[in-house]
């Protein structure tokens, strides 16, 4: 099979195995560059096959020496789809993290299933031990509702009033005008149920009951604060809330992990980066193509390695920890800075459609959507075949 990159709607319909595998692969040589630290023996990541899950992993497994046990909802490739990225990712994962001698294993369905969770603490208690760390780090547009078997839909949408944005196609390469619609107090109450911190703290919940939480563990989740840009499609929407709703149950969590463990529920603020999950976001395109832009040209720009590494070698095991009033933990300062700030809402102003798609920035934010999907490696010939009944035989461990 040739595969070569297909877009609908800026969502990738397929991708290429031997990228994703080069994805991987380059995500772990960043992070073999970087000083070991001493992190968790055992770490759980809910949602670990991608985005900042799977940087999450790659920072613990090979900086820390963690046995990684990652939860993740990813198709496999069947006839002529080529599988999730995910998928393989989870694969190669397996495949270059055989050198650290851990252990790493994969669990593939539904998170929020009470079947997983009980699937989780059978393997746990019978191959790994008790947990340090649980990192919850799922991005998804549905949650069944197993008491009325009813999919609940998550919705990117305002509250309020109504919002104009841009967003890149990707596929078109063209800059197209939007307006993102307010949600009804139901949708907002979906969005909630879907990306909120209720399944986080069940998973809390059923890891306490059956005895897996080591002395001092840790929980951590992944929220968004953003700057003006942002504001009235992301925090103040539909999106903000269920973030809201997360940073309420990380406080709540904390009270039990502080008292019975002598740990921590966290929750910190990462930095707005190319993922799956953010390009679904409108106008988020755009932010992240002028901000990439203004941090290369500052010498700030991170990768999304190199921003999970970061939080866990000098915030969450280190000495470094910067927070906010609401005891967020602030990895995204670099981000966050007045003057990164102000000049990205500069460009995001008076940039033309034109000069925005030249952008170093939007370049650099495309190819690592490309990259993500396993496309635009210099190193692979995407005029190969790929045999992908052969590589259909590697399963997840
Ligand atoms: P992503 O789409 O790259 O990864 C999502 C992960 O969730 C994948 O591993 C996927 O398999 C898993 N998943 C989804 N539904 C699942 C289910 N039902 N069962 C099991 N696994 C499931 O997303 P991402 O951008 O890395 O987002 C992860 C977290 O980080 C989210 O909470 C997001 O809001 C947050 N975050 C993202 C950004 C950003 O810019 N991308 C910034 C700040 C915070």
């Amino acid at each position: 099979m040739i595969i070569k990159p297909s877009i609908r709607s800026n969502f990738f319909t397929n991708c290429h195995p031997y990228g994703c595998r080069q994805n991987v692969f380059n995500q772990i040589q960043e992070a073999k560059a970087f000083d070991k630290f001493e992190g968790p023996k055992n770490a759980l990541i809910i949602g670990g096959s991608s985005g900042y899950g799977l940087a999450s992993r790659i920072a613990l497994a090979f900086g820390a020496g963690s046995n990684t046990l990652n939860v993740s909802f990813e198709s496999a490739p069947k006839a002529k789809k080529t599988g999730t990225s995910g998928w393989w990712n989870n694969i190669y994962f397996q495949e270059l993290a055989k050198e650290t001698n851990h252990i790493h294993k994969d669990f593939i369905g539904d998170a929020f299933s009470k079947e997983m969770k009980e699937n989780v603490m059978e393997y746990a208690k019978k191959h790994l031990g008790k947990f340090d760390l649980v990192i919850y780090s799922l991005a998804s547009g549905g949650r069944l509702n197993y008491e009325t078997n009813e999919i609940i839909k998550s919705h990117i949408k305002t509250i309020g009033e109504d919002a104009k944005g841009k967003t890149i196609d990707i596929l078109d390469l063209e800059v197209k005008e939007l307006v993102v619609t307010s949600a009804t107090e139901q949708e907002v109450k979906d969005t909630v149920y879907v990306m909120g911190g209720s399944d986080w703290h069940d998973w809390i919940d059923i890891l306490d009951q059956n005895d897996l939480l080591n002395p001092e563990a840790k929980t951590i989740s992944y929220t968004y604060v953003g700057g003006p840009t942002t504001e009235k499609i992301y925090r103040g929407g539909t999106v903000g809330k269920a973030k809201e709703d997360l940073e309420r149950h990380a406080v709540l969590m904390n009270e039990l992990m502080k008292k019975k463990y002598n740990g921590e529920a966290l929750i910190s603020s990462s930095k707005a980066v190319a993922t799956k999950a953010s390009v679904y976001i409108p106008s988020m395109t755009n932010y992240i193509s002028c901000l990439y832009d203004v941090m290369v040209r500052k010498g700030v720009h991170e990768s999304i390695l190199e921003h999970k590494y970061r939080l866990f070698k000098d915030m969450i095991y280190g000495d470094k920890r910067i927070v906010d009033s609401q005891n967020r933990i602030r990895v995204d300062h670099l981000e966050m800075e007045e003057h990164i700030q102000k000049e990205t809402v500069h460009m995001m102003e008076t940039i033309s459609n034109e000069d925005l798609l030249q952008l170093n920035g939007t370049k650099l934010f495309l190819r690592d959507i490309y990259q993500i999907n396993g496309f635009e490696f210099d190193n692979i010939n995407y005029d190969d075949d790929v045999d992908i009944d052969h590589l259909a035989e590697l399963q997840p461990e």
